[in-house]
């Protein structure tokens, strides 16, 4: 029989009694500690004298930090499999990942009847988890949006809601036995768990036997399903029989289990501490080593295995098989648990073939050199809040540079900091309230380092503090080549002047170095007014934002009309101040535009006007339709273009953040940001593709130029919109230097 190259665990089996409810938790609490990697509990609840399962496991998932939970195994008739899906995802979603299911069709009928479970013949019972099965994957498989539907014989499902997924790829182990069981095993199962105690010389074998032939026949890999085993014995100084004495033989007899059977999982069942301790301590150490070098002599395959189900939903182009290895960890494909979480972003939807996700400089290289190989679309993504830039796509691979999130002080006397790509606007603003500073990003908390920091950044503080590029320093970057730099004023003075507004076409950045400033509590001030002049508010804001003192930063926002009601125009205005006199001066002209429907005005520390993004995962379907201009003024012919713009309906969001002020203080030829003179950038959001353009063509008269991050229109003048004629002619001799084949190329491209 073969050794199936499984990883080597232990865990332990300990009886839910009641009488003393602390004392099972304790000796959870002591697996940990000894270094088991799992524990588990059987599932019996109607029997008195036992704790229930599920709120034992939960408490102890609470008690413990490292090791996995199980029951051993899980009753399914007693319990509705959606159900039992969702606790187990629960549990694993509280656990951070520590919770693995194993299954059972159900024993001592009687009892189950009892509780209320349905009799079942032994062949029903097996249909029956088999239902269960496809219901609890079902459940699980929250990136299918599709509700869930299962008509089966003994569970049906009628268009069930998905999710949560687990928060780990959770194997579903079942305790087989019998032939039909055996085969179930081999087709769906993710592990075979046997209590040794009740097998008869030979089961094992032919167990073995009897789930590979069934992987086969469902075209799996047998080595998907891990071969774990009950084990109990006795710790004695002389020989009694199998696992009755020392622990040299408990070595001696379990190492045929590895190599011969496959048994990677040994779980022992005993209440007993000493037990567990000389187990932990003389046993498990001896095995681990014994079974490495004989492993190690045999060269037997130790590759993790993909599952079946996986490997049918590679994309072409892709080789997986090259991966490097330092990345396999974080790399997610297509029918991983992980994918749901990780294929769309904020605003888009997408299919990729793989998700690499490097956790430092070395490994974002490492992902680079794979990537360039593959004859498939490449996308970088940081905080995943792309418009232009396409942090995800169809077929294709994506560097996910989340797990790179520091927010680290340098030096506190230059107030000099280091930012990392995966981290967000809201984390740093948090980060750099203590020391009491800030750093103008964007409206939005959520928005990524990466994506931001290498366009422009235009924020809450803008019109004071300037974009902010204009406060970077320094950046670490891995170019086309996989060379990795520095560029700053002294360093690479020509790619640092590249990175600030059109970073994205150069490489990936995995450092950023910023020099902060002073911020404290500010002036946060959201009004809405009846804007039914729209054309007029829109110029006398422009109006008033321009002749405000730069402290004021004033954001509009406005949305299609809506039947029946005035339209609404909504300021977000910071004034970059703590003193509530100058908070009122500066809001008062505001105030005064339009009549005011609603207003809050509030002192907040700038990290809690940043602390408006919700977490977890993205969400995005279908594409953006984004267009962008940049203003130098709100003339009334513009304010009269676009409030027609806005009647037609066409435009769902429509917003103009003010910037002009610090901005404009820095050359238009300082950074490749250039567009330094407007006052204004502008953003309209649509619908329909072809209807926005015709309408925000139809503005191109008024605008300077484009703010890149804001601007899906992949039409080639876009790219003089977003540069100036000298910008863009030293940014194209740039590209060809830095990243001659276009490595570089699912955003603003510049070719
Ligand atoms: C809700 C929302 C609000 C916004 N508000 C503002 C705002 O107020 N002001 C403003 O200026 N912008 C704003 N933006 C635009 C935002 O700054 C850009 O979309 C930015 O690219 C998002 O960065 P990210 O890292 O989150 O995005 P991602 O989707 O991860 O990346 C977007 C693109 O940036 C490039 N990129 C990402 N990381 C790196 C890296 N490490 N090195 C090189 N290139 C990289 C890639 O081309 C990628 O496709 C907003 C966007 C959204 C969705």
């Amino acid at each position: 029989m073969p050794d199936y190259g499984s990883p080597l665990l232990f865990g332990t089996f300990i009886t839910p009694a009641n009488a003393q409810p602390e004392a099972p938790v304790a000796l959870a609490v002591l697996s940990e500690r000894l270094g088991f990697d799992l524990v588990t509990f059987q599932d019996h609840p109607y029997q008195p004298s036992f704790l229930d399962t599920w709120t034992l496991m939960s408490w102890v998932a609470a008690r413990t930090e490292r090791i996995h939970i199980a029951p051993n195994v899980l009753n399914v008739p007693l319990r509705q499999p959606a159900v039992t899906a969702r606790a187990a995802s629960s549990l694993d979603l509280l656990s951070g990942g520590r919770f693995d299911l194993a299954l059972g069709a159900g024993a001592f009928w009687d009892a189950i009847v009892g509780m209320g479970g349905a009799r079942l013949t032994p062949g029903q019972a097996v249909d029956a988890l088999s239902e269960a099965i496809d219901v609890i994957r079902g459940i699980w498989n929250e990136g299918e949006r599709a509700p869930l539907r299962i008509d089966g014989t003994h569970h049906s499902l009628h268009g069930a809601k998905r999710g949560p997924a687990p928060a780990h790829d959770m194997p579903i182990w079942i305790g087989a036995l019998k032939p039909r069981m055996l085969r179930l095993t081999g087709r769906k199962g993710d592990g075979w768990l046997p209590s040794l105690a009740y097998l008869q010389p030979g089961d094992l074998q032919r167990g073995n036997a009897a789930i590979d032939e069934a992987a086969l026949a469902a075209g799996r890999d047998p080595r998907e399903v891990t071969r774990l085993a009950n084990i109990g014995g006795q710790f004695a100084r002389g020989s009694g029989g199998f696992l009755v004495g020392p622990p040299a033989q408990w070595v001696e007899q379990l190492l045929p289990l590895v190599l011969e059977d496959g048994v990677s999982t040994f779980i022992l069942a005993s209440d007993e501490a000493d037990a567990m301790s000389r187990f932990a301590e003389d046993v498990a150490p001896a095995l681990r080593e014994a079974v490495a070098r004989e492993r190690g002599a045999s060269g037997v395959d130790l590759a993790p295995v993909k599952r079946a189900s996986v490997i049918a939903l590679r994309r072409e182009g892709i080789d997986y098989a090259a991966i490097p290895a330092e990345l396999l960890a974080g790399a997610v494909e297509p029918g991983d648990n992980a994918y749901a979480k990780l294929r769309s972003t904020y605003m888009r939807g997408g299919s990729p073939g793989l998700v690499l996700r490097p956790r430092s400089t070395a490994e974002v290289v490492l992902a680079l050199a794979f990537a360039r190989e593959q004859p498939v679309a490449l996308a970088v993504r940081s905080g995943g809040h792309g418009i232009s830039g396409r942090s995800t796509n169809d077929g294709g691979i994506i560097i996910d540079l989340s797990a790179l999130d520091a927010i680290e002080v340098l030096d506190e006397g230059s107030r000099r900091i280091r930012l990392e790509p995966g981290a967000v606007w809201m984390d740093v603003a948090a980060a750099l309230q203590p020391y009491g500073w800030g750093l103008s990003s964007g409206d939005y908390g959520g928005v990524g380092v990466g994506g931001l920091a290498t366009a422009g950044g235009i924020g809450w503080l803008a019109r004071g503090r300037g974009l902010t590029i204009d406060h970077l320093v320094a950046v670490e970057m891995v170019l086309a080549d996989g060379s990795v730099v520095r560029a700053s004023a002294e360093e690479n003075a020509d790619l640092f002047w590249a990175v600030r507004g059109a970073g994205a076409n150069f490489g990936i950045v995995t450092s950023f170095e910023f020099e902060a400033y002073d911020v404290g509590e500010v002036g946060f001030a959201q009004l809405a007014f009846d804007a039914s002049d729209t054309a007029g508010f829109l110029e006398d804001w422009g109006a008033a934002v321009e002749r405000a003192p730069r402290d004021l930063t004033s954001f509009l926002i406005m949305g299609a009309p809506r039947a029946g009601q005035p339209a609404v125009a909504q300021l977000m205005s910071v004034v970059d101040s703590d003193d509530p006199e100058t908070v009122i001066e500066r809001l008062q002209p505001l105030a005064d535009l339009a009549p005011l429907l609603q207003q809050s005005v509030q002192l907040l520390p700038y990290a809690q006007v940043m602390a408006n993004a919700q977490r977890g995962h993205h969400d995005g379907r279908g594409e953006p339709r984004s267009r962008s201009g940049l203003l130098e003024h709100i003339t009334p012919a513009f304010a009269a273009a676009a409030s027609a713009m806005l009647a037609s309906g066409e435009v769902q969001f429509f917003q103009i953040r003010s910037v002009g002020g610090a901005v404009a203080d820095v050359p238009a030829d300082a950074t490749a940001y250039a567009h330094r003179s407007a006052n204004f950038s502008i953003v309209a959001l649509g619908a329909r593709a072809e209807e926005l353009n015709r309408l925000w063509d139809g503005l191109a008269e008024h605008f300077t130029g484009l703010y890149l991050s804001f601007d899906t229109d992949l039409r080639p003048e876009r790219l003089t919109d977003a540069f100036p004629v000298e910008t863009i002619a030293r940014l194209r001799v740039l590209k060809t230097r830095y990243d001659p084949r276009n490595v570089f190329r699912d955003n603003f491209n510049i070719v």
